[in-house]
């Protein structure tokens, strides 16, 4: 019997609908690029339920005629090329003629459009095919809405994520929209509240504005450059707003968003030195590039593109970048106006000379020898408690603590110390559900992103659970009143949007991130390396430590004190052979 049958349109179009729509984000994705393509100078895009039961999405395109809108949720059916030869120049975003036949196959769509001199029509179709057709008076533009995704196909479903973490995809796709396009008046509006808004006066900073506040806008400097072929256009952070990934980071070739590792790795190369270890600037860099150039013959939904040189795109926006870097750096030195006459302050006077203090010999075995509390807490059980003596004897380089312990001398790093000691202490506060908070002498007012925005106030119990109060301030800005420990506003920003990120990335919270959010906190409340303590201060932190019972590293695994002994010393010395 023969067994290969030809699929009926309905099954082949679901399956086909497998690849274009994924989730509400790529239907977004979808629907946005084809009001571009129709010349659209304002798009409006509104979601409800992560974009699961309800999308719409409004231009004032060219619209469609009444053959075109109905033709247009065929497969294959487009207006953008027509023959082979159309390919090698494609300009639009779409040209496949599936995403429209794609999205119906999958989900119930109304469209109302209208195309200039001609009458508006609305159109009704349910898993592809059409339901109801009938004149409609409208604007000239189009509207589609898009309702119950996959609600034909419930295997689909099951691989979608929470409703925040889907309008987080969605949020992605307009960021980079409005980013994409500067000349493009955008709003988007979820679950009935306006979310972002660019204006569309084709300023790339008044986007930047729009999409991650204005700390981003302000400090970013501008890129331009027009070598070889390549322009390279855009705007770069200083190195003051870098961040701790680069999720604030985006390329956009020919107007399209795309992923490039070696580009992003040029780009980065331009701040060599500027940057500490682990942050990335923010940027975000138009490219254009003639077609021959690029390797077009991608899947139109892979971001990552192919260059004919590579190496010469990197260079050109090596340059782009390292230029503006430089030319900042020399306004800086011409309005910089140096101190006409060096003041001399001498450090404060360091306790003096030997203090005595009740120790438990545990603790001087801890700093001795660095073992594990656990360790420690196994040995000292026999030893008896006793009257140790210890002489802080100053502060190196700015980061270590030197005391003389009996017989040895203890370099004890103050970042890593404090840290662990203030690991410990709101970790044990934080398990024994106590609040951690420490009320700010003066609020601290901090700006996010208004993605940043959102989240922080989905997640703002967890935030509450770790010490935090905030309150709304108006235009993307939090009113920071209570922080887990008192810190700068740089810092208590970090922690901050840190935290959000966490968030974000993960969906919802995971209680695997409970430790990691401590040690984060712990690390930016303790004093930094290279800050020079006074007197009181090092004693206090000193006294810390010996009262408690600490591990012998900081939450990252960094050792807290290193010791040398005199016999040691004397051996280096050659005064014992
Ligand atoms: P593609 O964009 O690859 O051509 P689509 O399935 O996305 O395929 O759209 C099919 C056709 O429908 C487009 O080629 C275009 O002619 C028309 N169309 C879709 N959306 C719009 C819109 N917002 N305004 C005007 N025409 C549109
Ligand atoms: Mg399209």
């Amino acid at each position: 019997m023969d067994k290969i049958q030809i699929l009926s349109p309905e099954i082949s179009n679901k399956i086909a609908a497998g690849e274009v729509v994924e989730n509400a984000a790529s239907v977004v994705k979808e629907l946005v690029e084809n009001a571009i393509d129709a010349g659209a100078s304002s798009i409006v895009t509104e979601i409800k339920k992560g974009g699961m039961s309800y999308i719409r999405v409004t231009d004032n395109g060219c619209g469609m005629s009444g053959d075109d809108a109905r033709r247009a949720f065929l497969r294959h059916a487009t207006s953008k090329i027509r023959g082979e030869s159309d390919l090698e120049r494609i300009q639009t975003l779409g040209f496949r003629g599936e995403a429209l036949a794609s999205i119906a196959a999958v989900s119930k769509v109304e469209l109302l459009t209208k195309a200039a001199g001609q009458e508006g029509i609305m159109l009704e179709l349910e898993a592809g095919g059409k339901v109801s057709e009938q004149p409609a008076g409208c604007p000239e533009g189009t509207t589609i809405v898009v309702k119950d995704l996959f609600y034909n196909t419930p295997a689909r479903m099951k691989f979608l994520k929470s409703d925040k973490t889907e309008t987080g995809y969605v949020t992605d796709i307009i960021e980079r929209l409005i980013l994409s396009r500067p000349d493009i008046s955008v709003l988007y509006i979820v679950d009935g509240k306006e979310r972002l808004f660019s204006s569309g006066d084709g300023q790339l900073r008044s986007c930047v504005y729009a999409v991650y506040g204005r700390d981003y806008a302000k400090g970013s400097l501008d890129v331009s450059r027009n070598e070889n072929g390549v322009k390279v256009s855009g705007l770069v952070g200083r190195a003051e707003i870098s961040r701790g990934n680069r999720n604030f980071q985006s390329f956009f070739l020919n107007g399209r968003y795309i992923k490039n590792k070696s580009l992003t790795y040029a780009l980065e190369s331009a701040y060599n030195n500027m940057l500490m270890t682990g942050k990335f600037p923010f940027f975000a860099v138009h490219l254009e590039i003639p077609p021959e150039m690029v390797d077009i013959n991608v899947h139109p939904k892979k971001q990552e593109v192919k260059f004919s040189d590579e190496r010469m795109v990197g260079n050109e926006i090596y340059w782009a970048v390292k230029n503006s870097l430089l030319q900042c750096a020399e306004e800086i030195k011409k309005t910089f106006v140096p101190k006409t006459s060096f003041e001399y302050k001498p450090t404060p006077a360091l306790s003096e000379p030997v203090r005595q203090l009740e120790l438990k010999s545990d603790n001087v075995s801890w700093l001795n020898q660095g073992k594990d509390a656990d360790d420690i807490n196994n040995k000292t059980d026999d030893i008896p408690e006793s009257k140790a003596a210890y002489k802080i004897v100053g502060q190196l380089f700015d980061t270590y603590i030197v005391i003389q312990c009996g017989e040895k001398i203890i370099l004890i790093d103050q970042h890593a110390a404090h840290e662990r000691m203030i690991f410990e202490r709101i970790k044990k506060l934080y398990k024994q559900k106590k609040t951690i908070g420490q009320v700010l002498l003066s609020p601290a007012a901090v700006v996010l992103s208004p993605k940043e925005y959102a989240c922080l106030f989905d997640n703002i119990k967890i935030f509450h659970d770790f010490g935090f109060e905030i309150e709304e301030f108006g235009n993307n800005s939090i009113l920071v009143r209570q922080a887990p420990f008192t810190m700068d506003n740089e810092e208590l920003k970090s922690v901050i949007t840190e935290f959000i990120e966490m968030m974000d990335s993960s969906g919802d919270f995971l209680s695997k991130h409970e430790e990691k959010m401590l040690e984060m906190i712990a690390c930016k409340a303790a004093v930094k390396g290279g800050s020079m303590m006074h007197g009181a201060e090092i004693e206090a932190l000193i006294e810390d430590i010996l009262k408690s019972n600490p591990v012998s590293t900081c939450p990252h695994g960094r050792p807290i004190a290193i010791t040398i002994t005199r016999y040691e010393l004397e051996k280096m010395f050659k005064r014992i052979v």
